[in-house]
């Protein structure tokens, strides 16, 4: 597994052609795009790692995995009266459906669905709290107490991200979000600016690998669904072709980073800043395809 890593690496992780940083959140556009980290957390407990792996970066939207876990542990089924789950076919941050399916989004990764989530697991707190809840959620996963939250990321999003405060709003007028728009908002900001590294976004992935080595954070038959979701609706527009490359459940997010479960096997985490036209990491998408063809590992048999 080590040499394969470090094949990966070799092969991919240095390569010139790196695709794009988010900029539309101003404290990513800094990001160095020339770094490339990869681990895998192994069922057994075993980990792996190449290149970056150690460094934290921005979670961004692969937090959504763990905030759908605490939203349906605080209401579980309740929450599918909120949020749909088929693929959008759209951006992560599209309006258009919101309004034709009245103001019930697609699904909890998209950026609609997840200020939903974000406003169960907000229900009944204070933002700070609903955020160390879902801090402690993470540590535990990963068993590292040692992941934060990057303030400066999360303000930087506050201040320019308009589109979400117009998700939100639209949410808020079809009467599907319970907090005030601003708290939910700003919680799920703060969310999204999660860092971890990639040994720890690894190693917090394996409560959806289900063996009996592996935290039980969540019900065998939650866990199947997340990573169902993970498989149709976790790189966006891009899902189908993610699906169609690598073969296994992924969440993307703009920071660079994917998580992809291996069921049975390993929880696998890889990041590089620079984007595809679709919002996924590119070198990380090519990195996971590589794994998964020399591993032969697939949902698909
Ligand atoms: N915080 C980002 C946003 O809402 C997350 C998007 C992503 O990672 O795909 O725009």
């Amino acid at each position: 597994m080590k040499d394969l890593l470090d094949d990966i690496y070799a092969n991919i992780g240095l390569s010139p052609e790196r695709g794009g940083v988010a900029t539309y959140i101003p404290e990513l556009a800094k990001i160095d795009p020339h770094q490339f980290g990869m681990c895998v957390a192994a069922a057994d407990g075993e980990v792996y790692t190449a290149g970056d792996a150690e460094v934290p970066f921005s979670i961004q939207s692969v937090s959504k995995v763990f905030a759908l876990a605490l939203a349906l542990g605080k209401v579980g089924d309740q929450l599918w009266r909120r949020v749909g789950r088929e693929p959008s076919g759209l951006s992560f941050n599209s309006l258009l459906l919101l309004e034709r399916e009245d103001g019930i989004p697609r699904n909890p990764f998209i950026n609609a669905g997840a200020l939903i989530a974000t406003d169960i697991y907000l229900a009944g707190s204070r933002p700070k709290e609903a955020l160390g809840q879902l801090l402690r959620f993470v540590r535990a996963a990963s068993d590292d107490e040692d992941i934060h939250i990057n303030e400066m990321v999360a303000r930087s999003e506050i201040a320019t991200g308009h589109r979400n405060v117009a998700l939100a709003h639209y949410l808020a007028s079809f009467g599907n979000l319970h907090s005030g728009v601003d708290e939910v908002y700003g919680t799920y900001c703060h969310q999204c600016a999660i860092e971890m590294s990639c040994r720890q976004l690894a190693l917090a992935g394996r409560f959806l690998i289900d063996t009996d080595d592996t935290p039980k954070l969540v019900s065998r038959e939650r866990r199947r669904r997340i990573a169902a979701l993970m498989m149709t609706c976790g790189h966006y527009d891009g899902s189908g072709d993610f699906a169609f490359r690598v073969g296994l459940p992924g969440k993307s997010g703009v920071g660079g980073g994917i998580l992809a479960i291996a069921p049975g096997k390993a929880s696998v985490a890889v990041w590089s800043p620079g984007l595809n036209r679709y919002g996924n990491s590119k070198l990380g998408t090519e990195a996971m395809e590589m794994f998964a063809r020399k591993t032969g590992w697939s949902v698909f048999g």
